[in-house]
């Protein structure tokens, strides 16, 4: 089959089975209202849970830092790219989050990436929940280690794997809050588990970080475990982008001589990382904003118990309605559309089959007023 042929044939298969990803251009963005074609819409569809994308601190630290540093790094961290920003952003997140070492990576995708690609060897073996990542997933699947997918959430099925003998070593691969079902896994049983086994835990916590614990230091801090490796993303709760590795001084150590993701790719900007440090003290001081969430997650959870929708029980910003056909699924968003709600479809392969949904996300600048908006569309709907 020739490129031509190739391009054509997943295009139109892509169509065929309905399964066209569409970007929207959106003109305006201030977390709670999104401005879509001339319509503004409340946004129930991003992931800045705690609305910090228009934060005047971060944004003032986003100019200091440009004018102290310029606007980009110049060069990948080993050659002139870390600057001091970037080394007091890693001082700080590691001491927030109570481990020796940080590491800065430009995303979480990328993080993930580095961690699998880099630790699984031949003859290894890598035990994820069936839902992590597609970050994870790849690497994983590319990777030369065996990949084993327990059931999400089931630590039976974990310990399944973990008893057949493997003759290299096993990284069991968890997220704190799930992506795309909003619930958490049990770290506390999944670390004990891992640890009695003498494997590595790798834990992502993209959308537990500044959301929950004390401070705001995520998933792993609630269940009072530390991973061997966590990976934080600083697009959802941080408000802006890049991510970094938690760890101890000698896997620091190992990703900073060896890790191609980190030597072969430009930084990201230093002023990127001096209004990571805003974000950060605000996450950290955040008590109010994450109580707001909580109050809206609340609220939002007691309306849709009260109409006929299949919801996940996830206690988290993220809250999905499974509609399982796409179709459907299609025209209920629609039918929010017009009603002023921004709601995506999250359609297979994101998801199972069978399992299309609308992804639902609460913010701490959300009003409850908004979320009656949302909730009376989706009870007359239900009808
Ligand atoms: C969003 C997300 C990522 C990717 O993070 P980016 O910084 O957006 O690249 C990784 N893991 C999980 C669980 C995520 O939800």
């Amino acid at each position: 089959m020739s490129w031509q042929q190739r391009i054509d044939e997943a295009l139109s298969k892509q169509l065929f089975r309905n399964r066209w990803r569409k970007r929207y251009v959106v003109e305006e963005n201030s977390t709670r209202l999104i401005k879509i074609e001339n319509k503004t819409y409340i946004n129930f569809s991003s992931n800045d849970y705690l609305g910090l994308n228009q934060h005047p601190l971060i944004i003032d630290s986003w100019k200091k830092g440009m004018h102290l540093m310029g606007v980009g790094a110049g060069s990948s961290g080993h050659i002139t790219g870390f600057s001091r920003f970037h080394s007091d952003l890693e001082k700080q997140i590691a001491a927030w989050l109570g481990y020796s070492r940080a590491i800065l990576f430009i995303s979480g995708f990328a993080v993930n990436q580095a961690v699998i690609s880099l630790l699984s060897k031949k003859n290894d073996r890598i035990i994820a929940d069936k839902l992590i990542h597609a970050s994870l997933l790849d690497a994983a699947i590319h990777s030369p280690a065996k990949l084993y997918r327990f059931k999400h959430n089931i630590i039976e099925n974990l310990i399944f794997y973990l008893q057949y003998l493997c003759s290299g070593e096993t990284l069991v691969v968890t997220e704190g809050i799930f992506s795309m079902d909003g619930d958490a896994a049990p770290l506390n049983k999944i670390n004990q588990i891992t640890k009695k086994n003498n494997s590595l835990l790798l834990v992502d916590d993209a959308h537990g970080i500044g959301i929950i614990g004390d401070k705001g230091r995520g998933s792993c801090w609630v269940h009072k475990i530390k991973p061997d490796l966590l990976t934080i993303s600083f697009s959802k709760a941080f408000g802006i982008s890049g991510a970094a590795l938690l760890c101890n001084e000698n896997i620091a150590d190992y990703f900073l001589q060896f890790s191609r993701h980190l030597i072969y790719s430009t930084s990201i900007p230093p002023a990127q990382a001096f209004a990571l440090k805003s974000a950060l003290s605000l996450i950290q001081q955040g008590e109010y904003l994450r109580k707001c969430l909580d109050d809206n997650i609340s609220y939002f959870k007691l309306g849709i118990k009260s109409t006929s929708w299949r919801f996940l029980d996830s206690n988290s910003a993220i809250q999905p309605i499974i509609i399982g056909d796409d179709n459907k699924a299609k025209d209920l968003s629609e039918k929010l559309a017009s009603a002023g709600c921004w709601v995506n479809v999250i359609k297979p392969p994101t998801v199972p089959i069978g399992t299309t949904r609308l992804r639902i996300t609460l913010t701490s600048v959300h009003t409850f007023k908004d979320i009656d908006v949302l909730l009376e569309v989706l009870n007359e709907a239900a009808n």
